[in-house]
């Protein structure tokens, strides 16, 4: 019995410390949804990636499209000259964290070392971060306590097209992309990691997909500006 009382607190500081603010903030993202006609965000998660992401900033260029990139610290590190052309293109540079950890599993001081170091990090490659998205976004209490201490915004997401998974093909993409998006929307895709050249894909469909909805009239900006609306 005592083994059982103790196991309900363990677990009970574990909710409180990292499921219930997870789901706390994925469900009033869904609330804050900014009904705007016409400008929608796109974002992408996971890199720099030195097979995947340039390609797509070509992508970009081609529709002079402006995005905003939450990138992993380390990944950052090893690709400094995508950093400069993202900065020169007039892309918006956000974190994801040091080496993409998930929050559920770490501990106070694990996650403010994360911050730390990844912060430092991108301050070495000329950024002051701003823009926050948490891996997976979630988060726990020692993340909030950051974002706090350092000033941060937390971006989360309204669309994704579950882009990062390794039997979707591009037309699936593109086909979830046109039937979700919204205007005033933040869409959440992948520059790096996800399965079987995941990101390929991605890149394929919105080489479709930014056309069409440039077509249909859809403004694109970058997420600071979704926070000065
Ligand atoms: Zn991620």
């Amino acid at each position: 019995m005592k083994y059982l009382i103790v196991l309900f607190i363990l677990v009970l500081i574990y909710l409180f410390y990292t499921v219930l603010p997870s789901l706390y903030f994925k469900f009033m993202y869904k609330l804050k949804r900014k009904e705007n006609g016409s400008t929608i965000y796109l974002t992408f998660d996971d890199g720099p990636s030195n097979e995947y992401t340039e390609v797509l900033l070509d992508v970009l260029k081609k529709y002079d499209v402006k995005a905003s990139f939450f990138c992993v610290a380390n990944f950052a590190k090893e690709n400094e000259n995508i950093i400069k052309r993202m900065n020169k293109e007039g892309h918006l540079v956000g974190l994801h964290s040091l080496k993409h950890d998930n929050a559920y599993l770490m501990d106070i001081f694990k996650t403010n070392k994360d911050f730390k170091n990844s912060i430092e990090i991108m301050k070495s490659l000329g950024k002051d971060i701003v823009y926050y998205r948490p891996p997976w976004g979630d988060l726990n209490l020692a993340s909030l306590f950051n974002i706090r201490k350092y000033n941060l915004k937390l971006v989360l997401w309204n669309v994704m097209a579950e882009d990062w998974e390794g039997d979707t093909t591009a037309f699936d993409i593109e086909v979830k992309l046109l039937r979700r998006i919204k205007g005033g929307d933040i869409i959440c895709l992948h520059d790096g990691r996800g399965e079987n050249e995941a990101p390929k894909r991605t890149i394929e469909a919105l080489d479709k997909v930014i056309p069409i909805l440039l077509g249909k009239g859809f403004k694109f900006e970058t997420v600071d500006k979704y926070y000065e609306k």
